[in-house]
């Protein structure tokens, strides 16, 4: 899957709607301090399903949204979208046969966060999986912010494992063995409870 745009409106610094093409191969974002260059890495990261507020360098998500500046009331709300070729198709059902995916994530003030894709509501986790499966995500290695070299040195193997697992794809496997354990324990608490049920019946 091939990211092709990305579209930020009241996103941080991005009060006024702003556009980004991604060209196939390597992509740096380059400009003087302060112009908003990690404001863009951050606003793919979070329309990948990123859900931690201080990984978006705030105190909580409502801060990803335009805050106000001289002349500039607040914003509130704020939308990031991005455009991913899909025609190889990798996409999962129900989006596999769409040759273009467009996927959304809106935050109101107070509200939350809504995540579209191809203007269909659909769960953060969804979301998730679907970077996930393409061996991308908020947590990708293929987006590297300032800093992070240093801490993948230092890091615990552990820690560098989970990296080297984001990028074999294998992530998103994990996340579905966590629920699919979920859903057997709460099985076996109900046989559990229809065995108690019967012992009291005979
Ligand atoms: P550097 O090169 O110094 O790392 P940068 O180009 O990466 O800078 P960013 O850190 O992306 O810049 O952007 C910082 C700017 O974004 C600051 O001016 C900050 O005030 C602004 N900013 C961050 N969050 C918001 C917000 N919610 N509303 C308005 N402006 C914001």
């Amino acid at each position: 899957m091939q990211f092709q745009r990305l579209r930020l409106v009241g996103f941080k610094s991005f009060v006024d709607p702003a556009e980004v093409h991604i060209e196939s191969g390597l992509t740096g974002v380059v400009g003087p301090n302060g112009c908003g260059k990690s404001n863009v890495l951050e606003s793919l990261r979070w329309v990948m399903g990123a859900n931690s507020a201080k990984a978006m360098r705030g105190q909580g998500m409502d801060d990803v949204i335009f805050a106000g500046a001289a002349g500039r009331p607040p914003r509130s709300h704020a939308e990031v979208s991005l455009t991913i070729d899909n025609a190889a198709r990798r996409a999962p059902q129900p989006f596999t046969d769409s040759p273009v995916l467009e996927v959304s994530r809106r935050i109101d003030r107070g509200q939350g966060s809504t995540y579209r894709i191809n203007g269909k509501e659909v769960r953060a986790r969804d979301v998730q999986l679907l970077f996930a499966d393409a061996s991308t995500g908020a947590n990708s290695p293929a987006l590297v912010r300032q800093g992070q070299i240093s801490e993948l040195i230092a890091a615990k193997p552990q820690n560098r494992r989970r990296i080297l697992e984001e990028a074999g794809g294998v992530a998103g496997l994990h996340t579905r063995r966590h629920e699919a354990e979920l859903r057997l324990k709460a099985a076996e608490t109900n046989l559990d409870r229809l065995d108690d049920i019967g012992r009291e019946l005979e």
